[in-house]
């Protein structure tokens, strides 16, 4: 094998270690239930690893469980009681809708505000969406 082989091989090797699923992880919802309340104790570290408003996260969950929630600090309260199997199935729902590229499947987007309109900015392949509602 020749030396430009082997540099292809090492480029090769080194981009796949630099993928998206090797340094982007969502953390799993750590739950506390007490009474009739739901409380996800680290709910800011998820949101800011999915690098998003911890108030539009939990405006998506409240409306998939349909349960009232409010941030409590760093905190997230949800009337009802929630394992931690059923959020983290609805943050991985959320991350698919708002937080991963529907074009190249990085999960490198951005919020922007485009003349009033709310979209969603890939900063890796350049493509932009509307932000569903709510
Ligand atoms: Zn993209």
């Amino acid at each position: 094998m020749d030396y430009e082989k082997l540099l292809e091989r090492a480029e090769e090797k080194i981009s796949k270690e630099l993928t998206t699923e090797g340094r982007f992880k969502i953390p799993d919802a750590s739950v506390l239930v007490q009474g009739n309340n739901t409380i996800v104790t680290n709910f800011s570290e998820i949101a800011s690893a999915l690098e998003r408003d911890p108030r539009h996260l939990l405006k998506f969950l409240s409306k998939q469980l349909a349960a009232p929630g409010s941030l409590e600090g760093g905190r997230a309260s949800f009337l009802g009681k929630f394992s931690e199997g059923q959020l983290d199935s609805k943050i991985k729902l959320y991350a698919g809708e708002y937080v991963f590229c529907p074009v190249c499947g990085k999960p490198d987007t951005k919020f922007i505000e485009e003349k009033g309109v709310s979209k969603m900015k890939c900063e890796a392949c350049g493509s932009k969406r509307f932000i569903k509602k709510i």
